[in-house]
């Protein structure tokens, strides 16, 4: 029975996760208790699954967001650029701000504004210091990432986190990736699975993708 989110951590250290220190000690820094439903029963908060968030939509499963950590572990270093796709509760976006901290930020994106507003009190309940001074190292917007909510400035990140399935790869996304920047991003139907695919952009501007594992996740809402 995982009773503690240090008890989470140790699971999924023993599972070969959140294997650079720095990342296991960002994730333990977050407790998961702050990011799921507050009609979660105890029981069920550091079980290694998804859980309801509201809105139909649901808080990854600990291991995805560890996976998925794992994978951009070196893309965020400290002063690193983030963006997190559909950031629903707000739990990868507080990790990614830990890892990005001093000097980087982290936007992340998630299309529901009730869904925004309660992953910003989530996260001034666990990290008040990330949205903290005039200029947060975590800032949440509300909107449709595919939708021109980035497309105000020409910002590129170091590091993208999707966490929801495109139908297909999104080249909105891919041209946000900085050079060097890495992508994590579920692509394909929403009734299958999906294929978690890892998209790295070379300094010399060329796109590599790599399918990962089948996963499942919920549709990216894509705009009409
Ligand atoms: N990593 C998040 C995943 C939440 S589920 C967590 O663990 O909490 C995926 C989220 O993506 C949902 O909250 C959904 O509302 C959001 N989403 C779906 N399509 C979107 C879009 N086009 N733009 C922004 N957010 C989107």
């Amino acid at each position: 029975m995982l009773e503690s989110h240090a008890d989470l951590v140790a699971h999924l250290r023993e599972e070969g996760r959140l294997v650079q220190d720095r990342v296991r000690d960002a994730y333990l820094a977050v407790d998961r208790k702050h990011f799921v439903d507050t009609s979660t029963p105890r029981g069920f908060i550091y079980v290694d699954s998804p859980m309801p968030i509201g809105n139909e939509q649901t808080i990854s499963a600990p291991h995805m967001h560890a996976a998925c950590l794992d994978l951009l572990a070196d893309q965020l270093h400290p002063g690193a650029a983030a963006l997190d796709v559909g950031s629903g509760s707000g739990y990868l976006t507080a990790v990614m701000g830990r890892l990005v901290s001093p000097g980087g930020h982290v936007i992340g994106v998630e299309k529901w504004p009730d869904l925004a507003e309660r992953s910003v009190n989530s996260i001034r309940a666990s990290q008040p210091e990330l949205l903290a001074g005039e200029a947060p190292t975590v800032t949440i917007k509300a909107g449709d990432a595919l939708g021109g909510i980035l497309e105000d400035s020409d910002a590129q990140y170091d590091a993208i986190h999707v966490g929801a399935a495109a139908a297909s790869m999104p080249e909105k996304l891919v041209k946000k990736l900085a050079p060097g920047g890495r992508m994590i991003i579920p692509v394909g139907g929403q009734h299958d699975f999906q294929t978690l695919q890892c998209v790295d952009k070379t300094l010399d501007g060329q796109i590599r993708e790599q399918p990962l594992m089948f996963v499942r996740y919920v549709p990216l809402v894509e705009s009409k």
